[in-house]
């Protein structure tokens, strides 16, 4: 039976993976956050020295990403190590952000995200989701917030741990990232065609889940 495949593209800290991830849960669909994918991998290179392009080029066959589901919850295994709490350092952020764009990462995962669409319901959430990954998905939602907006949210999140940067710092990381995911060569961050625009800043979390549940519901009815 063909699955019901949803694709929600946007910037960093706009709050996809919790919104998909809300979604998701009320759905009874799988959320699949692509975004972990490439963390793993930065995980990799930090660890195995191999953060130069052609470095982490060379290592892509030695390099096994799979992803489990408890209760729902996403959980990434590299090389089978389950690495889920380990990949959301700032310098994993920063190596993620480096490491996708190498052609034969976004290749591997490429694959590998596919392969995961074609076996279940899912909303999966990412930078390439709509335009590249799953072009035919029933729905694509481009979901995004002034750069402002995330940093000061991300400094909320953040706010209450030790080490927990400056605003300024989170802005600054947040609009190097925009940069470099708008523009690597292969499949930047952009919003597809037919993708419907949600602009979050003055939205509230419940304000968008309600809006994307809205619009899925016309999509199934
Ligand atoms: O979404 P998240 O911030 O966890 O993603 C980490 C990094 O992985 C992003 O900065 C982006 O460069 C990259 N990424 C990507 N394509 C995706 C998902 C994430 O290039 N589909």
């Amino acid at each position: 039976m063909k699955k019901i495949n949803i694709a929600i593209d946007g910037p960093s800290g706009a709050g996809k993976s919790s919104i998909s991830k809300a979604v998701a849960e009320e759905l009874g669909f799988i959320h699949v956050d692509t975004g972990a994918m490439y963390r793993a991998i930065g995980l990799y290179a930090l660890q195995n020295d191999c953060t130069a392009p052609e470095k982490i080029t060379e290592k892509i066959h030695e390099i096994i990403i799979e992803l489990k589901f408890i209760n729902g919850m996403q959980r990434v295994l590299l090389c089978g190590e389950d690495v889920t709490d380990y990949i959301r350092s700032p310098e994993v952020s920063m190596m993620a952000s480096n490491v996708s764009a190498v052609p034969a990462v976004r290749a591997y995962l490429l694959d590998l995200q596919k392969k995961i669409a074609l076996e279940n319901n899912i909303i999966m959430d990412g930078r390439d989701i709509g335009s590249v990954v799953l072009p035919n998905a029933d729905l694509k939602i481009f979901l995004t917030a002034s750069p402002e907006e995330r940093a000061s949210r991300r400094y909320l999140e953040l706010n209450e741990k030790p080490d927990c940067p400056s605003y300024e710092e989170i802005l600054k990381d947040i609009r190097q990232r925009d940069k470099n995911d708008m523009n690597r060569e292969i499949a930047p961050l952009c919003q597809a065609e037919d993708a419907i625009l949600i602009d979050s800043s003055n939205m509230g979390f419940h304000e968008v889940v309600e809006h994307i549940q809205a619009l899925i519901q016309e999509k199934l009815n």
